[in-house]
């Protein structure tokens, strides 16, 4: 049996033909950049997500980097974010000419820990910048009262958690401005690269409009600099479809990190993902925490499961950072779990015979492992 971490055919073979006929649809338009298809998600998404407003842009990152500028962060200013974290969290804050602070996770949850976060905000302290990791949600009780406290700014990275609750409020809500990639793999994905904001701010919503787009409301009116960062109409039109399917694309996620709870239980060598309690976790990844991880990675690789890890070296140790000075002791949870973590196939096409599959080679690795 051969099981991909995520496989995008099987679900566009699953809407091929309404796929098709929705990219058709912007060819006979030329609508390729803003236009009516990019209005028609944006207006979608908003209901969706109870929210006042919604603006494409060209992916993710983006989606960070707009947030921080138009917050008016600058050199000198601090952002507070995760350890444990794609690159976008840090590299945005950088560009945007800040100092990111980095903060280690929840030991339970994989998420920042609200405790770290106190001892690290200084009048400097402008913004915290949360990731929503693996599907989960932070803890935004927490987050919040920090927030209001300290007078900062909240941006929410929902790259990994499209439609994740925390006390059934939809995650990307709670903060000033919530962020979203659409990148293909992503629980909602696009067919190239696509990203959104929202937020309920009116002010900065328009502020947001105006940085993605050079600046630019109107045509060659220009009141401040911006950046080239928009939604294109192809993207949008799939995304839109999507839209339709999404909620049962999330359960049948949520379905399946059952199912792989029940087959993998009991198997003493690994952790399994644990839920915070009152929240909907997306599952945009399965992430076991293993003992003799890289061996396993590779045994279960010969069987045909291909795993991958997110992420092999915290942000604060990567070379690149060396100059902000910090050291493995300041991360002692997310520094010990890098050299655990393994995010096994996820996807709502996975079916219960692969996940049974993928269990019974676990199973028998540590079988073996065990009578060395
Ligand atoms: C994917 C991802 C991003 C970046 O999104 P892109 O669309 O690839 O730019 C940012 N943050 C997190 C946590 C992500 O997983």
């Amino acid at each position: 049996m051969k099981i991909p971490l995520v496989d995008l055919k099987s679900q566009y073979l699953s809407i091929k033909k309404e796929i098709d006929e929705a990219i058709q649809k912007v060819l006979n338009q030329t609508a390729f950049i803003k236009g009516d298809f990019v209005e028609d998600f944006e207006q979608k998404y908003c209901q969706k997500y109870g929210v006042r407003h919604c603006i494409g842009v060209g992916n993710g990152t983006d989606a960070l980097y707009i947030s921080l500028k138009i917050l008016g962060i600058k050199p000198g200013d601090e952002v507070i974010t995760v350890a444990n974290s794609w690159i976008s969290s840090s590299e945005t804050i950088i560009q945007a000419g800040a100092t990111p602070v980095f903060v280690d996770i929840e030991p339970d949850y994989f998420t920042i820990n609200p405790e770290e976060i106190k001892k690290r905000i200084t009048s400097n302290t402008k913004v915290i910048m949360p990731v929503h990791l693996y599907g989960q949600s932070a803890n935004m009780v927490k987050l919040k009262e920090i927030c209001d406290r300290h007078n900062l700014f909240l941006i929410e990275d929902c790259a990994q958690a499209h439609f994740a609750e925390f006390k059934k409020q939809k995650v990307g809500t709670f903060g000033d401005l919530g962020t979203f990639s659409f990148f293909p793999g992503k629980n909602l994905g696009a067919y190239g690269d696509a990203g959104a904001i929202i937020t309920n701010n009116d002010d900065l919503a328009e502020k947001v409009r105006m940085f993605a787009n050079h600046g630019s409301l109107k045509k060659n009116e220009h009141r401040t600099e911006g950046v080239n960062s928009r939604l294109d109409g192809i993207q949008a039109a799939i995304l839109k479809l999507k839209l339709k399917y999404i909620d049962s694309w999330t359960e049948e996620r949520i379905n399946n990190s059952k199912i792989y709870n029940d087959f993998l239980e009991n198997i003493k060598e690994i952790e399994l993902p644990k839920v915070r309690p009152n929240t909907k976790h997306v599952f945009h990844l399965y992430v076991i925490r293993a003992k003799n991880r890289d061996n396993l990675k590779n045994f279960l690789e010969d069987k045909g499961i291909s795993t991958a890890i997110h992420y092999p070296c915290i942000l604060p140790l990567l070379q690149i950072y060396q100059d902000l000075g910090y050291s493995k002791e300041e991360f002692l949870v997310s520094h010990k779990y890098q050299k655990e973590i393994l995010s096994l196939p996820m996807y709502p096409e996975l079916t219960k015979n692969q996940i049974k599959y993928i269990a019974e080679q676990i199973r028998e690795f540590y079988c073996h492992f065990n009578k060395k």
